[in-house]
Formats: structure tokens, C-alpha cells, sequence
């Protein structure tokens, strides 16, 4: 069941996937922006792990937990990847005000999160960048649902079609972000916004698994 338990290990789970995947997310970054992706999520992760250490009280709900991560995300996560994930969480959260998600609160939560980078960062899909791998995800979590399959199996859809969505970046040329500065150059790597938002949605289905 997609309940607050887990929200939990989502948030938990991502900041072992994201400390696992630092240099990874460092070198992609070296590759086509300032080399900073990993250590940026890091910091915020590292410290969203701490505030929910530290509450006297554990949060009631999904929203509550997304809520949380997403106000440490933009308070400690600086660039361009703070913000953007900061509103993705934090619409997430909106949408998320229930004690168990089903397969419509998933495909909500998803479409939330892409709608508040979209608003925030204004990128189209084919720019490279976090869009093209939260795209295919809500796509292909729209089309589980519509399937009837439940929200683990909706989430496992998400989280495999991101993936995807991270191959498919690799030959395009950046036009939006610290990238773009790079024009034609920027072509034959993976982009390291879309790379992270794989591994939060993979660790959103592992969670739920
Ligand atoms: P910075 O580029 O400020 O150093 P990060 O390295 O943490 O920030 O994050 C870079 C990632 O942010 C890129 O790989 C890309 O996926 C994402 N990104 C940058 N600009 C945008 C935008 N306008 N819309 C969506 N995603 C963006
Ligand atoms: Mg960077
Ligand atoms: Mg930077």
C-alpha cells in the first residue's frame, strides 16, 4: 500500500540511491553543465534524511513527507535543480493530502510534479533535460492505470519509461539550462537532471515493491 510507511522509505531509499550515484551524476554533469548534479542532490537529500530524523512526531500523510522534501530541496539544493524539484514535490504534495495512494493518486502525483518543473523551467520535451524523462513517465503511468494495473505496477511503468527517456537524451542538443551553452557539443551524453529523476521514480516503485 502507497501509505505514509511508504513515502518514508520513497525519501529514505532515494537518498541511498542518489549517494550511491554522486560521482555518476558528478561526471554526467562534468560532461555538459558545471560538474556539481550529484553533490547538489547530495546536500539536499542528506538533509531531508536529517529533518525527518529529527521530527517529534511522524508525518501523517504522503503530503506531509513530499511537503517536507520539497521546502529542504529548495532551501539546500542551490542551481537549477533545487527549484525545479522543489516545485515538483511540493505540487506532488498537493495532489497527495490522502492517508494510501491508488493508481489515479500515483498518475496525479506524477502529472503534478511534471506540471510544476514545466511551470518553473519552462522546457518543452526534446530540450534535454529533466522533462524528457518525466514525460515518457507520466505517459506510460497514464497508461498503466487506464489498463487497471495497481499503483506499484503504475509506479514500476514510470519508473522503466524514465529510463528510457534517459537513453533518448543522449543525442540530443540541449537548448535550455547551463547545457544549452554548449549547443552542438552537448549532443552524446546523457543529461544528468533526466539521469536523477530516473532514479527518484525507480526508487518510488522499489519503495512500493
Ligand atoms: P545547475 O545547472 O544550475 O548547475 P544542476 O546541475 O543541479 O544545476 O542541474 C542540472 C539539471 O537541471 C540539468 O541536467 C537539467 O536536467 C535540469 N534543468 C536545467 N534547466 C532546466 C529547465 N529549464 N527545465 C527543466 N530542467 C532543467
Ligand atoms: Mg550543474
Ligand atoms: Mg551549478
Amino acid at each position: 500500500t502507497l501509505d505514509v510507511g511508504w513515502a518514508l522509505r520513497w525519501v529514505r531509499g532515494s537518498a541511498e540511491v542518489v549517494a550511491e550515484h554522486r560521482a555518476e551524476l558528478i561526471e554526467l554533469d562534468r560532461q555538459i553543465g558545471d560538474g556539481d548534479h550529484g553533490e547538489n542532490m547530495h546536500r539536499g537529500f542528506t538533509a531531508t534524511v536529517a529533518r525527518l530524523d529529527a521530527l517529534e512526531e511522524p508525518p501523517a500523510q504522503v503530503g506531509d513527507v513530499l511537503k517536507l522534501l520539497a521546502t529542504t530541496l529548495m532551501s539546500t539544493v542551490g542551481g537549477a535543480a533545487g527549484p525545479l524539484y522543489g516545485t515538483a514535490y511540493l505540487r506532488a504534495a498537493k495532489v497527495t493530502g490522502l492517508t494510501e495512494l491508488d493508481s489515479a493518486a500515483v498518475v496525479a502525483m506524477l502529472e503534478a510534479a511534471l506540471e510544476g518543473i514545466v511551470a518553473r523551467g519552462k522546457a518543452a520535451p526534446g530540450e534535454k533535460t529533466m522533462v524528457d524523462a518525466w514525460t515518457p513517465a507520466v505517459a506510460a503511468a497514464v497508461a498503466a492505470a487506464d489498463r487497471g494495473e495497481p499503483p506499484a505496477a503504475v509506479l514500476a511503468a514510470a519508473a522503466e519509461a524514465a529510463a528510457d527517456g534517459v537513453e533518448a537524451t543522449i543525442p540530443l542538443i540541449a537548448t535550455k539550462g547551463r547545457a544549452s551553452y554548449l549547443g552542438e557539443r552537448s549532443a552524446g551524453h546523457a543529461d544528468p537532471g533526466a539521469t536523477s529523476t530516473a532514479l527518484l521514480i525507480r526508487a518510488a516503485a522499489d519503495a512500493a515493491a
